[in-house]
């Protein structure tokens, strides 16, 4: 007979937060901008810049994410990747990631574990330097992981949605429907007969699919960009979170102009690129007379007028996912 693994078998209602802090903690990783880092009441972090850009965003089992397709180490990877692309949207560094989890009663411990090597993982690839300096656990009948991220301006000044200018070229960096694409696949054979998704159906489409499914279960969006896109000179900038023409339309509003895309420059699927979420990938505005910083592609320009435009025409329709109207309107 084989001894019981005890502590596999832990769950959230079984043992202390001590006891579970005490095994997330060596897992997490630790910030190169922290003075003080976790342990105490709060965390202490540099700031040479004399400002610091904050942003969260927030994970709820049900509507941005469903165990039945993504690990532990899914979630930590992705809410740690959302984070840190909204800090690079503004040209700013990521620094610091405080993590706030409320887990219901039969949370396995080792869930835990991974969303804690999730988050050490995205932030050694993704943002080396940053880390998590601190967080908060509770318990829930809805698993919920909140982040809220810290970025260093370095000096520069932020890039803002309202800087784009008629002339500028529009410039995107990383993938424009991938993620979407990946969702689509999990929504169509990721689910059982009953329409309820299925850890074992959503891995073999994974093992089918890597580059999609895993795009939409854990993104790689291009966070060095953001700091890469401000020394360039961006005059806007975005994380493409809710789908290329939704998201074109916020830095359209913004600064009071339109954003022309062209069809040619949206890859093999367009209509995907238009609009499918979740890539993270990083849409700016450039000078006209200058290239645009390394990464880039351009894939399109700014002209006068209010909104969206593809190839000159009005982008017509629902434009992307909605976390309230569901994938392309209806309720997801
Ligand atoms: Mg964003």
């Amino acid at each position: 007979m084989t001894q019981p693994d005890n502590a596999s078998n832990d769950t959230v209602g079984s043992v202390h937060e001590l006891a579970v802090l005490s095994r997330i903690f060596p897992l997490l990783p630790s910030a190169s901008a922290a003075l003080l880092g976790p342990g105490d009441d709060a965390a202490v972090l540099a700031a040479p810049d004399g400002r610091f850009v904050v942003t969260t965003d927030m994970m709820v089992h049900g509507p941005d994410f469903r165990f039945a397709w993504s690990t532990g180490h899914d979630l930590g990877w992705k809410a740690a990747a959302t984070n840190l692309a909204d800090v690079a949207a503004m040209g700013a560094r990521p620094t610091g990631l405080v993590v706030a989890i409320a887990a219901t009663r039969d949370t396995p411990v080792s869930l835990l574990e991974d969303i804690a090597s999730g988050l050490r993982d995205a932030c050694a690839e993704l943002a080396p330097g940053c880390g998590v300096v601190g967080g908060d656990m509770s318990v829930s009948d809805t698993f919920t992981l909140a982040i809220t991220a810290f970025g260093d301006l370095e000096g520069r000044a932020p890039v803002v949605r309202s800087g784009a200018r008629v002339g500028d070229v529009v410039a995107l960096c990383g993938d424009a429907g991938v993620a979407a694409t990946g969702l689509r696949l999990l929504f169509d054979r990721g689910v059982d007969e009953h329409g309820t998704p299925d850890r074992s159906l959503a891995d073999r489409l994974r093992a089918e699919h890597p580059d999609t499914v895993g795009a939409q279960l854990a993104p790689r969006p291009p966070i060095s960009a953001g700091v890469a896109a401000a020394l360039g000179g961006a005059t806007a900038m975005l994380d493409v979170s809710d789908g290329l023409a939704l998201d074109a339309r916020r830095i359209a509003a913004a600064s009071g102009i339109n954003l022309d895309l062209h069809s040619e420059l949206l890859g093999s699927d367009p209509e995907m690129a238009l609009r499918g979420g979740e890539d993270h990938a990083l849409l700016a505005t450039f000078p006209a007379n200058a290239p645009v910083a390394a990464g880039f592609r351009v894939i399109g320009a700014v002209t006068e007028g209010s909104g969206v435009t593809l190839d000159g025409e009005p982008v017509e329709g629902v434009l992307g996912w909605d976390p309230y109207a569901g994938w392309n309107g209806q309720a997801g």
